[in-house]
Order: C-alpha cells, then structure tokens, then sequence
C-alpha cells in the first residue's frame, strides 16, 4: 500500500532530535509563552524574510485574528467586503464570516487553481477593503499583479499560506508578499507539528502586537485588558518541535519537486490532465508541492483503479464553498470554474518520505489506466 501521505515515518525521521527537545520543555517547568516559542517566532520570520512571526493555536486562528486584529485598529469595520477564491479550503471563508466581514468569491485560473487576478478588479466595490489570496496546493498566487491592484484600490491583503510555506515567487516566499498572512502546521501540512499550531506573519509592528494581545486574552500586561481577545496560543511542546522540523523544510521541499517533477514527466495518459498545463517551466519551479492535483473527467474510475493497486489518493476539495450547507444562502449561485474542478480533481501521493520507486509505480499504474 502506499499511503497518500505518510505522517508517522515523516515524523520518524527526526524522532531522537523530537524526543531531545521534548524533554528538555518537560523539564524546563514552563510550558506556555517562553523561550521556546520565541525563538521558534524568530526563525520562521527570519525563514519567510519578514520582521514578525507570531504564534497562534492554528491556522484558522491566524486568518480570524489578523481580520479582527484589522477591525481593533480601525482598517476595517462590520459588513466590508474581502475577495477570496472561490475554490479554496473552506477555512479561508470562515475566518471573513467570524468577523461579520463578506465574503466575495472570485473564481481562479483553472490552470493555476489560484485566484485570477484579470477577475479581481470587477469584483471590487466601495466596500472593498481586504484580498485574501490563497496560495493553493503550494503555489503561490500571482502576487506580483495581486499586489499592484491593491495598491491602486488601497486595499489590504491578507495571504492565506496554510499550504505554501517556502513557495516563493521572483525570490520571495510566501508569507512576505501581502500585509499579513496565515500559516498552518497542522501535522499534514508541509511544516507541520504533532498536534494543531497556526502562525502569522507580517512587517507591521502596530499589526504583531495586536496580534500578540488578541491571541492572549486581548492582554499584553498580566491582568491588564486593551482588547477582548481569546486564548489561541502556539505551546512550548509544539513550537520546540516545529523549531527542529523547520531546519529540515527546505530538503523536504527539494524532495517533494524531485516527486512532481517525475509525475511531471512521466504521467502521459490523455485522460489525465497533469496540474500547471500549459504554464512555464520558469513559473513554476518554486512551486511548493503540498499537494500533486490531477484533473480527470473519470475521476471515480481512476480512484476505485489505483486503490485496488494499492495507491490511495485523495481529494481537495469535493464540494466547493458555495454548495456547502454552512452557506446555504449561496447555493444558487454559479461558479462555473470551481464547480468543475471540484468535480475533476484528484490528488496523487506527494510528500518528503515518498519513494521514487513508488512514485514510478504510481507513474506506471496512471498510464495503464483505461477508461
Ligand atoms: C489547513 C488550511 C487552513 C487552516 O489551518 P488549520 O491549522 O487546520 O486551522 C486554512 N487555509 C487553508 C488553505 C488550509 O489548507
């Protein structure tokens, strides 16, 4: 069986370097707020390039608190609109809606499965005041042309790089591109912790120490509130982890484009349409790999087909934002972009212990597929 993703020997690898830190929090006596997280802050700021990271309970937490930090500020008020794709992973969404900010979805580049940015403009109102791009499956948005719109539209830009850490556009890496952006480590990710985790990051002190209140109760002093805050903290344990675990990022990173570039080249099914089709080589190539996504209008077959060879693959995502229940006043609505990638895409095994054996294997098995 090859999994889609293999988190217990990913971990392995570093198990005696984990087990080291570990104790050495277990012993300190302080397991919120101290040495660990800070110095875990610093080095991923210091990673994406930016002044600031700052450390939050998860990724969701990341997006909710940077908008809300945005609103105690004063950038941004009840009923403001924020354009976000339409495609994306429905945590993108909530975190406008548990602002009472509206959502604004904008359909993607089926080629890129990112924000189109020749779509932004006409979806831009009086209300406007925030663009939440996501950098999907490891690419980056076109941030460059993202940026200039929302400069000329005096708009802020809020990143959503819960799958991007270390993708990078023009020698920049997500993260530092917009006003604020979200990552996630949740364990799947490609930093990911062993338990829940969430940090942003930005240039903006006024913005860092919002941030750094509002995640602990609105508080900066012991017992003294400026803001109603909430408590999502990044813990001692997890942040001493994810501080090894970031060391190894950028050769994790080498060996996920090792695996999608042997998918690259050697999937040659015409009923598999490979991700980045027509898009160069050039554009591409920092491209971050958290997921491989196929697109095939035989999407069960194919499925039901590498299962029984023993691949597992998965999907991202099968139902799209605006047919969820969760946003049942949407479901009328037509995207007619989303809604075909939500039901044409399927996602390959990728990840930095994955084989190139297997992957050859899952080559072969793609190419035998018939219809
Ligand atoms: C994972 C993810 C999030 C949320 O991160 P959590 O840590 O699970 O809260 C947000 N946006 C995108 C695009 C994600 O993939």
């Amino acid at each position: 069986m090859i999994p889609f993703l293999d988190l217990k020997n990913i971990n392995q690898q570093y198990r005696e370097q984990l087990i080291e830190v570990c104790t050495r929090v277990i012993d300190s006596g302080w397991y919120i707020g101290g040495r660990e997280l800070e110095k875990f802050e610093q080095n991923f700021a210091t990673f994406c390039g930016t002044q600031y990271a700052i450390g939050v309970a998860n990724g969701l937490d990341a997006l909710i608190l940077t908008l809300r930090a945005w609103k105690e500020l004063g950038k941004l008020q009840d009923g403001d609109e924020v354009i976000v794709p339409s495609n994306t992973y429905i945590a993108s969404i909530l975190a406008i809606s548990a602002n009472q900010l509206k959502p604004v979805l904008v359909e993607p580049d089926s080629n890129t499965f990112n924000l189109d940015p020749k779509k932004i403009e006409a979806a831009i109102t009086d209300k406007t005041k925030v663009i939440l791009p996501v950098h999907l499956y490891g690419q980056l948005a076109a941030m460059p042309e993202i940026m200039d719109i929302a400069k000329k539209y005096d708009l802020l830009v809020l990143e959503d790089s819960a799958q991007s850490h270390a993708a990078e556009i023009q020698g920049k890496k997500a993260g530092n591109w917009g006003d604020a952006s979200g990552f996630s480590f949740y364990p799947g990710k490609n930093l990911g912790a062993l338990g829940d985790a969430g940090a942003i990051t930005t240039n903006d002190t006024e913005l860092a120490n919002m941030l750094k209140a509002l995640r602990n109760y609105g508080s900066h002093e012991k017992y003294k509130n400026l803001v109603q805050g909430v408590n999502s903290r990044l813990d001692e344990m997890q942040a001493a982890m994810l501080d090894i675990k970031l060391k190894f990022l950028d050769a994790e990173t080498q060996h996920r484009r090792k695996i999608a570039n042997l998918y690259l080249t050697g999937i040659n099914n015409p009923f598999i349409a490979l991700p980045l089709n027509n898009i160069k080589a050039e554009e591409y190539k920092q491209h971050v790999w958290h997921l491989f996504v196929i697109r095939t209008e035989h999407r069960g077959a194919l499925q039901a087909y590498l299962l029984e060879n023993g691949i597992q693959t998965l999907i991202h995502y099968p139902i799209p934002p605006h047919k969820q229940q969760a946003y049942k006043e949407w479901n009328d609505l037509s995207y007619p972009i989303s809604e075909q990638i939500h039901t044409e895409v399927m996602s390959l095994p990728i990840g930095p212990t994955l084989s190139l054996q297997d992957a050859e294997h899952v080559i072969r098995l793609c190419n035998n597929f018939k219809v």
